[in-house]
C-alpha cells in the first residue's frame, strides 16, 4: 500500500459522550497518523449500543480539542451489504460455520484438550447431519463462526513489540444477524487503507484474531499501537460512573476544553503542568518511544491542580 492511501483512525462506538480516557486516545491516534504523514479517519463503530445524537456530540469534542479528520465519517451501519458480502465469501470458502451454542452452553462446556482459557471449546463445528438436524429444529438461529485453522497468531505493536495471542473460532456473524464487531473492524480497516491501528490495550488480545482474519481475506495486517487506557483511582478503567469524566460535565464544573488537553497532554509527558497546549505543538513534540507505558491514574483532585 502507498504511503499516500496510508490511514490511520479512530473508531468509537457512539454509545454516548466520550470520557477523558476515549478523548486520550483519540488524541493519540490523531498524533500517531499525523507525524506519520497518514490521513486521520474517523468511524462510528455503530452496529450495536447507538444512542441518537451522541455521534454529532463525540464528533463535536474531538474538534474542540483541535482534532481533525477525512470526510466522510464512516458509519458501519451504511456498510451492512458489504459485510454481508465478505461473510458469504468466507463461508463459500469453506472457512465458516453455523454455532448454535447459547452463551451458557459455551461456559459449560468441556474446553478442548490444550485449548486456550477462553476458547470456543467447538461444539459445533463438527456436528453430525442429525445433531445438526436437532439443533435446527431448536428454532435458535446459529451465529457464523470462522473455523479457525490455527490457535494464536502474532502481531506487531509499537508499544509492546511481538505479541502472540490466542485465535479461536469466533463469531463474525451474530445470531441476530448482526455482523460481529471482529469481523466489521477488519473489513473497514482494509477498505479503509488503515495501516495503522491504535486504540486502548483493552483490546491487545483481540488484534491476533483480526489480524488472522485480514490475513485470511487477503489483506495486509495493520501495524498495531495498543496505548495504555485511564483507570480512576480504583484502577479500574475510566467510566461515566467516574462523575464529571466528559467534556461537557467538565465545562459544567468549569474546567473548559483547553484545561482537558492541557491535562491529557501532560499525562502523555508531553507537556508541562499547567502549559497551555495546542494540536501542532503536541505533534512536534511526539516521540512514540517516549510514551508512558503505565496506565494514566485520573482521579477527581485532577481538575482542581
Ligand atoms: N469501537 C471500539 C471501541 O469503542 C474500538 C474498536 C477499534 O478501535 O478497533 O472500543
Amino acid at each position: 500500500m502507498s504511503t499516500q492511501h496510508a490511514a490511520g483512525r479512530y473508531a468509537p462506538s457512539p454509545s454516548g459522550d466520550l470520557h477523558v480516557g476515549n478523548l486520550r486516545t483519540a488524541l493519540l491516534a490523531w498524533l500517531f497518523a499525523r507525524t506519520t504523514g497518514r490521513r486521520f479517519l474517523i468511524r462510528m463503530e455503530d452496529l450495536d449500543r447507538a444512542v441518537a445524537g451522541a455521534d454529532a456530540r463525540q464528533l463535536a469534542d474531538l474538534a474542540s480539542l483541535g482534532m481533525d479528520w477525512e470526510t466522510p465519517v464512516v458509519y458501519q451501519t451504511q456498510r451492512r451489504d458489504i459485510y454481508g458480502r465478505i461473510i458469504d465469501r468466507l463461508r463459500k470458502g469453506g472457512r465458516t460455520f453455523e454455532c448454535y451454542c447459547t452463551r451458557r452452553e459455551i461456559l459449560e462446556a468441556p474446553s478442548a484438550p490444550h485449548a486456550p482459557q477462553g476458547a470456543y471449546p467447538g461444539t459445533c463445528r463438527n456436528l453430525t447431519d442429525a445433531e445438526r438436524a436437532e439443533k435446527i429444529a431448536t428454532g435458535r438461529p446459529p451465529a457464523i463462526r470462522i473455523l479457525a485453522d490455527t490457535t494464536e497468531f502474532t502481531v506487531t505493536d509499537l508499544l509492546h513489540g511481538t505479541f502472540t495471542g490466542m485465535v479461536d473460532d469466533f463469531v463474525i456473524q451474530r445470531n441476530d444477524g448482526t455482523p460481529a464487531y471482529n469481523l466489521a473492524v477488519v473489513v473497514d480497516d482494509a477498505a479503509q487503507g488503515v495501516d495503522q491501528v491504535v486504540r486502548g490495550d483493552d483490546l491487545l488480545s483481540s488484534a491476533p484474531r483480526q489480524a488472522y482474519l485480514a490475513t485470511l481475506l487477503g489483506e495486509t495486517t495493520p501495524t498495531y499501537a495498543h496505548v495504555p487506557m485511564v483507570l480512576n483511582t480504583d484502577g479500574v478503567r475510566l467510566s461515566k460512573r467516574d462523575g464529571a469524566v466528559t467534556l461537557a460535565d467538565l465545562a459544567a464544573d468549569g474546567v473548559p476544553a483547553t484545561t482537558v488537553l492541557s491535562h491529557i497532554a501532560r499525562s502523555l509527558d508531553l507537556a508541562d503542568p499547567g502549559e497551555t497546549v495546542d494540536l501542532p505543538t503536541l505533534a512536534s513534540r511526539f516521540d512514540p518511544d517516549a510514551l508512558p507505558r503505565e496506565p494514566w491514574l485520573l482521579g477527581p483532585t485532577e481538575w482542581s491542580s
